[in-house]
């Protein structure tokens, strides 16, 4: 009988796993995505979404065309239970079988970690679609009526690159409209030092975060935990509390509550402790990739700070899962071992027309190199990765870089 994989998401993680997984056994088992979106969506465009550079079409396609091409069954539901010694889930009231799980359900907002950041008027986040069209409509408002803007990635937060991509866009835009000189812009953040980005920083990356910032008439307010928003203040560790008029911070991000259910399959945050083939430490015919996969980092910080669990890592733990899975289809040992901490580093990180390429060996220390390429080209980078990885995702050519 042909083995069942099933996977639980559909964007960087679930589909890059229910393809590979897919071609590794040349066709010779069924996969199937169970996914809460019906849509993939890439987030890194998600920083442009506000200031109406990107509307939500021109960044999400539908999953099911992809899949159905690539005889992928795909399931548009939520799964509410995942039972991992009976092998089945459970989704809109139907249950579904599986030999092998590939859990890729991301990460939701931990909104709960600076309160009053859900419900208060001008303070916002973009990491979500809703959440950015939300930023977006509250953009629009401020320009009406300009004040204080805080950019900022608040303790336990890990996705450090997108809180400095949409301050330095945000420091674009202000140009853009004229009120780069009315208008005070602070970034607030829990890294010890400028240019950390969760990763422990890069050589010069915290000059070249300062200089990037003095030029652009920032202010910095560094390795602050993030109290409450109340209107119009941000209250923070150690100072006083910061005006603004319009706020958009980064939180930490936490599991789903269908990973926390399962008994001993996540840690506190809801991920899930995984081995380096991507196994569940509790479950070896339980894989994990992502966002949803817990990362342990090898330092601790006065302010705690999360690690980036960005798209490229999460495509090679795909495929590393997808190898290892095939493999033990095939009745072999899972083979294929890679850390996140090995996984090389590469983001661009876009600045409204100016940009920073970040290249390291390994994401986590002890690396050999690392460096961060400051330019133009960078800005145009990211447009080609944007362009470049929407066609491969929506082809499902997931072989390739
Ligand atoms: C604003 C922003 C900017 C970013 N910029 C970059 C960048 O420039 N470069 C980069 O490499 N990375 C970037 N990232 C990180 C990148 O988006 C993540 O690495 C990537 O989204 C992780 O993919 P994932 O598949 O693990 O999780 P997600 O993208 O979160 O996908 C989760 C999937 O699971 C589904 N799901 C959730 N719950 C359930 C459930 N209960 N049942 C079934 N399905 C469920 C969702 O519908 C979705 O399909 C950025 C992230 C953000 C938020």
């Amino acid at each position: 009988m042909r083995k069942r994989v099933l996977v639980l998401g559909g964007n960087f993680g679930g589909l890059t796993a229910a393809l590979s997984v897919k071609h590794e056994l040349q066709g010779d088992v069924d996969v199937r995505v169970i996914a809460a979106s019906d849509r993939f969506l890439f987030n890194p465009s998600l920083i442009w979404l506000p200031f109406g550079k990107r509307r939500p079409q021109d960044i999400t396609f539908p999953l099911a065309p992809t899949l159905t091409e690539h005889d992928v069954d795909f399931v548009h539901a939520s799964a509410t239970r995942i039972d991992a010694a009976a092998k089945r889930v459970t989704a809109a009231g139907v249950e579904y079988d599986y030999d092998y799980l590939v859990i890729a359900t991301g990460y939701r907002n931990a909104m709960g970690a600076v309160p009053g950041l859900a419900d208060t008027d001008g303070a916002y986040t973009i990491t979500t679609l809703e959440d950015a069209i939300h930023a977006g409509e509250g953009w629009r408002r401020f320009l009406q009526n300009p004040g204080p803007v805080i950019v900022g990635a608040s303790q336990g937060a890990g996705c450090f690159g997108a809180a400095y991509e949409f301050l330095f866009n945000m420091s674009y835009q202000l140009r853009r409209f004229g009120l780069k000189k009315h208008v005070p812009l602070t970034y607030v953040t829990a890294e010890p030092f400028l240019g950390h980005f969760g990763i422990g920083g890069l050589p010069g990356g915290e000059r070249l975060l300062g200089m990037f910032l003095r030029k652009e008439g920032i202010t910095a307010v560094t390795e602050v935990a993030m109290e409450e928003v109340v209107e119009g203040k941000l209250a923070v560790s150690g100072r006083e509390p910061l005006d603004f008029a319009y706020a958009v911070i980064i939180p930490p991000f936490e599991g789903q509550d269908v990973v926390r259910g399962v008994p001993g399959l996540a840690d506190e945050k809801g991920f899930v402790p995984v081995r380096d083939t991507y196994q569940s430490a509790a479950y070896p015919d339980v894989y994990a990739v992502g966002v949803a996969a817990a990362v342990s980092v090898p330092w601790t910080t006065a302010v705690p700070v999360g690690v980036p669990k960005t798209g490229f890592p999460t495509e090679v733990q795909a495929h590393v899962a997808a190898e290892n899975i095939a493999s033990q289809i095939r009745g072999k040992e899972p083979g294929r071992h890679k850390a996140f901490g090995e996984i090389p580093a590469v983001c661009v990180m876009d600045a409204g027309n100016n940009g920073v390429m970040i290249l390291a060996d390994r994401m986590l220390p002890p690396r050999k190199a690392g460096v961060l390429i400051p330019g133009p080209q960078s800005h145009g980078a990211k447009l080609l990765f944007e362009k470049y990885f929407l066609w491969k995702a929506r082809h499902g050519y997931v072989r390739l870089p």
